[in-house]
């Protein structure tokens, strides 16, 4: 049987089909893109051009989307992104018990699961400046591209305003100050991980497995290094939701006795 997973994100569409457990195919494409290229609206429901994503026998597609965007895809059973979160981890890590960081473009869940299930959340879906979308206006800020401001972590510049907005004009005032390029990267980065880290130090386990766009971000992952016993960062990151939808399809499936 084959289950499609469809997360459909702020910045991004996740796509991931598995085939009894197995994971057949993915993709990634801007959600700008989808609505344009791979999709239409008809009567309030996202109508998925299957054939155009190279999908054509598929038996059931599960998607999810964020925050109050949970849009309805044509012909899918909608779930809650918590849950397609916290399933994605478990099929991608086998572990049992951890503490999710799932940092996405407009928001950051962290998600405490014990013996496989939720036990306890934070979502902030609030504030621009602990989400990716930050990192991609700061990094245009300094005119470099994501993937140069990824990578830097030593010694930040302290950025200290909380507001994605303000935090630009603190970020000018600092290049104003003649600080390096590498130094003002990093002070991005360890902005945004600052934010972060008490919600996870309120959730915290011993293993943090690390999700979301921003899971490729090797600055981040440096700093949670310094901070947690143990780091894990799927070999999917930024696709988890979409193949938690595919994988909680087939154990629902399973359950009944098709799969
Ligand atoms: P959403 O589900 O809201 O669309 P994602 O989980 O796809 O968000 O994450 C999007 C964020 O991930 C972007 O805002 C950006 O900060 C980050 N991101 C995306 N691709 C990369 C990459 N190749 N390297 C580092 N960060 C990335």
């Amino acid at each position: 049987m084959k289950i499609l997973g469809i997360d459909i994100g702020s910045r991004a569409v996740k796509i991931a089909l598995l085939e009894n457990d197995k994971l057949l195919k993915t993709d990634i494409i801007s959600t700008m893109k989808f609505y344009r290229d791979y999709s239409r609206t008809r009567e309030g429901e996202v109508m998925v051009d299957l054939e155009a994503l190279g999908l054509n026998a598929v038996d059931q597609v599960i998607s999810t989307g964020y925050g109050r965007n949970n849009i309805q895809v044509a012909g899918a059973k909608v779930i809650n992104e918590l849950k397609a979160h916290v399933y994605g981890a478990l099929y991608q890590t086998r572990l049992q018990n951890f503490t999710l960081l799932d940092i996405g473009g407009q928001d950051f869940k962290v998600i405490k699961v014990e013996n496989s299930i939720m036990t306890d959340m934070i979502l902030n879906d609030k504030c621009a400046a602990s989400s990716g979308r930050y990192l991609e206006n700061m990094a245009a800020i300094l005119e470099i591209s994501l993937d140069d401001l990824k990578q830097k972590y030593e010694n930040p510049v302290q950025l200290n305003t909380t507001c994605a907005v303000f935090g630009e004009s603190e970020l000018i005032g600092q290049i104003a100050l003649g600080h390096s390029l590498d130094r003002l990267a990093a002070g991005i980065n360890h902005s945004l991980y600052k934010r972060i880290k008490p919600q996870i130090q309120k959730l915290k386990s011993r293993t943090i497995v690390l999700t979301g766009g921003v899971a490729q971000n090797e600055a981040i992952i440096h700093y949670l290094k310094e901070d947690f016993d143990e780091v894990v960062i799927p070999q999917e990151p930024q696709l988890n939701g979409a193949i938690g939808c595919g994988y909680l399809g087939l154990i629902k499936e399973r359950k009944m006795g098709n799969a």
